[in-house]
């Protein structure tokens, strides 16, 4: 959602006349997107501007802006802190961006209720798939999480400004498009979720629909099965557990118990046999026990997710969990962390490994950035497939054998292009 908030402002600022640059020295506006979600996030960014402070100092007229989660967490407090920054402004004020630029110094971090009617111009890189907000802000409050007190209360762009968003990108050549929301089953405009995704899927050009994030609770029947019936909509989803105990997910307030999502993940795998899950996974949230945490490591073990991203509990200020007591020994949660990410190591890998011999719908990308000489692209399910092949197919769809599996990609053989 970050980068392609960054996608957002680079559009702003193009249209203002202003070029990106690789090398920093040569900047005279530098941008941090921050992003909070994290305390490690939060401090890469701190030691980054505390690098710029020399910069600014030998190249006065430089610019720095903050923006992001952090920015609309700390306003006017970055300011004083670190008096080398001139901006603050939060992600409900990216549509700010240019009349700011026109004062000397100004803080923009009031909650925009008409986010939903901001249509920006993004500019992305490459053209074969594209990110499109569909909605902004989150009404769920997990207990842990600082994006409702961030990026504000939940609001759905109208159905028709996505829908020209999306036809625009494929007049350009576009041809994935990933529609991102904090919890976009729950869009709700002038249609819902299933609704947009029916009007998207007739767009001439766009071969691939994906969406991110599902919210396992309000994952309905309707999304399953225009999943299995829109013949663009990808056979993956991102649907975050966090827990596999009842408790803890109580306590982070998700609104499901284990019992609930395993039944739509049954749901799911009978209506789309080859689906891919993948999951989010929180270790040592506040008075976990070593039994809540065989409980998630049962649920790794039976759920097979195709893939999972695992993070140790991070207190976030103003968050309901950052006050409870109870906090997890560290040595326990990085211990448990490594549990949980071996033991998804292999169930990946093996997962991976039943697709050898397969033949797999593969959309390329471009060159691959670890197997030199390669082109690469992602299967329908969302896994990289790395294989021999010409620059030209950039943008195509192309039958790929796959010969050898990885934890983090495939390797292929081209069969065929379409
Ligand atoms: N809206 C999405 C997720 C947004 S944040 C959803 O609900 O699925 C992405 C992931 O970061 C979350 O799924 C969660 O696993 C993790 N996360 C959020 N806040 C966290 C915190 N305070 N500490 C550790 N992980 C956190
Ligand atoms: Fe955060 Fe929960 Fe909203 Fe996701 S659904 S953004 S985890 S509050």
């Amino acid at each position: 959602m970050n980068v392609h908030d960054s996608e957002k402002m680079a559009g702003i600022l193009k249209a203002k006349g202003y070029a990106e640059t690789a090398n920093t020295e040569d900047a005279d506006l530098i941008i941090f997107n921050t992003c909070s979600i994290r305390q490690k996030a939060e401090q890469k960014f701190r030691s980054e501007l505390g690098r710029i402070k020399l910069l600014k100092s030998k190249k006065p007229l430089l610019k720095i802006a903050v923006a992001g989660c952090i920015a609309q967490q700390k306003g006017r407090d970055i300011l004083k802190k670190s008096p080398h920054v001139d901006y603050v402004f939060g992600p409900q004020n990216i549509h700010k961006l240019s009349a700011m630029l026109a004062t000397n110094a100004m803080v923009c971090i009031e909650d925009n209720p008409e986010i939903q009617h901001t249509n920006l111009p993004a500019e992305r890189k490459g053209n074969v798939k594209a990110w499109v907000s569909i909605m902004y802000g989150c009404n769920n409050f997990c207990s842990y999480c600082i994006v409702p007190y961030t990026r504000g209360r939940e609001k759905s762009r109208p159905s028709r400004n996505i829908f020209e968003e999306i036809c625009g990108l494929a007049e350009k050549g576009f041809k994935e498009v990933t529609l991102l929301g904090q919890n976009v089953n729950s869009y709700n405009s002038d249609t819902n979720f299933p609704g947009l995704l029916r009007k998207i899927n007739v767009i001439k050009g766009i071969e691939r629909i994906r969406f991110v994030t599902s919210h396992p609770r309000d994952l309905s029947d309707e999304l399953i099965l225009c999943i299995k019936e829109l013949p663009k909509i990808c056979e993956h989803i991102h649907l975050p557990l966090q827990s596999g105990s009842d408790r803890i997910l109580k306590l982070m307030n998700r609104g499901y118990t284990y019992e609930d999502y395993i039944e739509k993940v049954r749901k799911l795998k009978e209506s789309i046999p080859h689906i891919a899950i993948t999951t989010d996974i929180i270790t040592g949230f506040p008075s976990e026990t070593d039994n809540d945490h065989s409980i998630t490591i049962k649920a790794l073990r039976s759920i097979e997710f195709d893939g999972i991203f695992a993070f140790k509990f991070s207190p976030r200020q103003g968050t309901k969990a950052a006050e409870m007591e109870e906090s997890i020994n560290e040595e326990i949660t990085s211990q448990q962390l490594i549990d949980i990410v071996g033991l998804q190591n292999d169930i990946t890998l093996r997962k991976n490994e039943a697709l050898k011999g397969t033949h797999q719908e593969v959309l390329v990308e471009g060159a691959s950035k670890t197997d030199k000489g390669k082109i690469t692209g992602r299967t329908r399910t969302n896994k990289i497939v790395n294989f021999e092949g010409n620059e030209s197919l950039i943008g195509r769809l192309v039958n790929i054998e796959i010969k050898t599996a990885m934890r983090h990609s495939l390797e292929g053989r081209l069969i065929s292009q379409s």
